[in-house]
């Protein structure tokens, strides 16, 4: 019988904290401190047994929602796989699901947080250079900032993943995010062992990266893989890149060269991944526009993400009234994607905007920057936020009409 979800007999995730989980929606929170070998037996248990793991309800919910998930994903690249290379692949037609020790066919390399860059809805849990601005955060704004944690699990080292790829012949997909990838002390010795084995043309490279640093040696052996996919995260142009993300590198300075590098390898699939927060919301068509500059011919693809944490910058946390604004500078019907951020924006419901004023200002002391330099247009939400705050003594939403005060584009 095959298992509501496959992925706790074929995935592994290495996750920043060290532990090693199914996947990486998998919420590892309500097992406490029982181990990893421990979660996946109990996971493996429950899936046998009909019942939803506690760690999986999330993903479950979200599929419900969307009518796709990790495990959707998951199920139909088994299928692509199956018939693209049915000689591996056709084990799984007959394999039992058991409580057993999986069999890899992918793995998500995310155990590093090592990064060279510091974003503003980021953390210490993928960026090491967040670790002192949190801790110190924390202390000044309990509510919002959580102490940074220490690993509580040794993470796999580098000669125990290389004989995990040997002990596990069909693994295929590999996943590098982190963290910056190409920071991964990982990245280099897997890609070279899956040549020393001549697995190249069976594997998928997948690598999210911030595009700032692509080591030579990556350009020298990659072309050897019958598949790579380069994520490129990015959430604004410019000034706004440099606010969220950038720090000391500028897009069209320093990103877009490594971009048209990548771009020219003949293997790749590309795809910018764009993560919407309460920051970017009147940056999607900029950022749309900056996209289609690239002039890229083929296969390439532009996405959505939400920010779900830090709270305080979830967009949901802006009046619905200031959204709409936003959604009303997208025109419909020219992109699938474009379509999808309006309907995000026009979502009903507020959450709480003082926890995002109070969010950004306590990053612009500590991180430096000026929010309304970079974000204009917020000036009349927060003008108004702060007197209907100021009048109630308490924090109210505006309830002043609100009109983004724009600069001309
Ligand atoms: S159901 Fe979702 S969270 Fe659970 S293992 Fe599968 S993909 Fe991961």
């Amino acid at each position: 019988m095959k298992p509501l979800c496959r992925l706790p007999w074929h995935g592994l995730f290495l996750s920043p904290d060290g532990r090693q989980l199914p996947c990486c929606t998998f919420k590892s929170q309500s097992y406490g401190e029982i181990n990893s070998q421990q979660i996946l037996k109990s996971v493996q248990i429950d899936f046998l047994n009909n019942k939803i793991p506690s760690g999986c309800k999330s993903c479950l919910a979200k599929e419900k929602r969307l009518g796709r998930s990790l495990r959707t994903q998951f199920d139909q690249h088994l299928i692509m796989q199956r018939q693209t290379h049915p000689k591996n692949y056709q084990f799984l037609d007959d394999f039992k699901y058991t409580e057993s020790s999986p069999y890899l066919l992918q793995i998500d390399i995310s155990d590093s947080t090592n990064c060279n860059l510091k974003c503003r809805f980021c953390g210490s849990h993928a960026s090491n250079q967040w670790e002192n601005d949190q801790n110190e955060l924390a202390e000044t704004h309990p509510k919002l900032f959580k102490k940074s944690t220490k690993n509580l699990f040794a993470k796999m080292t580098t000669s125990e993943v290389l004989s995990l790829i040997e002990q596990n012949p069909n693994l295929y997909h590999f996943q590098f995010r982190g963290g910056e990838p190409f920071l991964n002390p990982k990245l280099k010795p897997i890609l070279q062992r899956l040549i020393e084995l001549d697995r190249q043309d069976q594997c998928i490279i997948d690598i999210t990266t911030n595009g700032t640093w692509v080591p030579q040696w990556f350009f020298d052996i990659i072309p050897l893989f019958s598949w790579v996919n380069i994520n490129i995260s990015l959430e604004g142009t410019g000034q706004t890149y440099q606010y969220l993300r950038g720090g000391k590198f500028d897009l069209e300075r320093d990103i877009k060269p490594n971009l048209q590098k990548l771009f020219e390898l003949k293997n790749g699939f590309f795809c910018f991944h764009v993560l919407l927060s309460a920051f970017n919301i009147f940056e999607i068509i900029p950022t749309y526009e900056w996209i289609q500059s690239l002039k890229l011919q083929k296969n390439f693809k532009w996405q959505l993400g939400l920010v779900q944490a830090p709270k305080a910058l979830s967009l949901y946390n802006l009046p619905l009234q200031f959204r709409q604004q936003a959604a009303n500078l997208i025109p419909t019907g020219e992109d699938p994607i474009l379509d999808q951020a309006r309907a995000l924006l026009l979502v009903q419901g507020t959450g709480n905007l003082h926890d995002f004023f109070e969010y950004v200002q306590a990053l612009d002391q500590k991180q430096g920057g000026d929010f309304l330099v970079t974000f204009p247009y917020f000036k009349d939400l927060l003008e108004s936020f702060n007197q209907s705050s100021d009048l109630n003594g308490k924090e109210e939403p505006p309830s002043a009409p609100l009109t983004a005060s724009f600069p001309n584009r």
